[in-house]
């Protein structure tokens, strides 16, 4: 493995191969670390789940929430997802993950009964959505949880979909059956075909923040939102703006034709109690 890694490092950097360097085998070693302390945070409860709103702008009211994982690290302390979870999708160990990310965040969502038709988003890593075990998880832990199908969503990043797979399509299909819906999630980022968009059950696209930043002043932004939104328009899907960090880029957002929105301006990701309590008496959030 270690002369694998320096083969393929020297081919890439055109250096003499076998040369033992340092930096590979501390990346490769820092991986297989990280990867085994995953293994033990999800059997000694280090990971916990965050649920951030989704607002539908016409009525104010939370349509839902996404799901966020976070890690307790023991010896680094709170680590976001950003510091693991590219090693974690890329491993054998994103379906237990996974499962577990499903199983607590649908187990914590039941708990506060949230009003009829919200949803609760899960993030599905791409490998997954092409996997034939994908469906047994979900059935299992709506089971498990005493979730309905149709209190569940997941989000794809748009890279998942560059070239769907048979079992991708069959899976999808499967679950929409059931009553799951489907997000492209980072939308505007990875490419995916508009044919495949079409052909996939999908109910809705989530903008990328990168697109929503100064909206309401970057004259780039607002032509792609626009643009977005005209392609969900034509596909007759929904649009949710992420990212929204302030109140020009909520109503630019809102201008734009932007249906649902989520971000830190509206809310930040919080704790299930904290979020069930945030909601008002007819699942209206107080955010202005
Ligand atoms: P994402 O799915 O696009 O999630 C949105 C990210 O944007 C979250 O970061 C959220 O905290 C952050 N965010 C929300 N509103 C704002 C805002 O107004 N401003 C800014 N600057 N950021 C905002 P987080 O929690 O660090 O997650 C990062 C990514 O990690 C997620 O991007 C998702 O791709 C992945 N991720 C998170 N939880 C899970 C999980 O349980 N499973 C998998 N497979 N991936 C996850
Ligand atoms: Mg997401
Ligand atoms: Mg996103």
């Amino acid at each position: 493995m270690r002369a694998k890694s320096a083969a393929w490092t020297a081919q890439r950097t055109r250096v003499p191969a076998f040369t033992w360097q340092p930096e590979v085998d501390r990346d490769r070693i820092d991986r297989v670390e990280l990867l085994a302390d995953v293994d033990k945070a999800l059997s000694n409860d280090e990971l916990f789940v965050e649920f951030q709103p989704k607002l539908e702008f016409a009525t104010n009211r939370v349509v839902g929430a996404e799901a966020l994982v976070r890690w307790m690290h023991p010896g680094m302390g709170p680590l976001a997802p950003s510091q693991f979870i590219a090693e974690v999708e890329g491993s054998a160990l994103a379906v237990r993950f996974t499962a577990w990310v499903l199983h607590r965040s649908l187990v914590e969502w039941v708990s506060i009964s949230p009003p009829a038709g919200t949803r609760l988003a899960v993030n599905l890593p791409p490998a997954l959505a092409g996997d034939p075990g994908l469906v047994p998880m979900v059935e299992a832990a709506l089971i498990a949880s005493g979730a309905a199908p149709e209190m569940l969503e997941f989000e794809i990043t748009e890279r998942g979909l560059l070239t769907p797979s048979n079992v991708l399509f069959a899976n999808m299909a499967a679950l929409r059956t059931l009553g799951v819906n489907f997000v492209i999630d980072d939308f505007g980022t990875g490419q995916a075909s508009l044919l495949y968009l079409r052909r996939l059950p999908v109910q809705a696209v989530k903008i990328d923040r990168a697109f929503v930043h100064h909206l309401e002043s970057d004259v780039v932004n607002r032509s792609i939102v626009a643009a977005c939104v005209g392609v969900a328009a034509a596909l007759h899907i929904d649009v949710i703006a992420e990212g929204l960090e302030n109140h020009s880029e909520v109503a630019a957002a809102i201008g734009l034709g932007c249906g649902f929105g989520q971000g830190f301006r509206i809310s930040r990701p919080l704790s299930i109690g904290a979020f069930a309590a945030a909601f008002g008496p007819e699942g209206t959030l107080h955010w202005r």
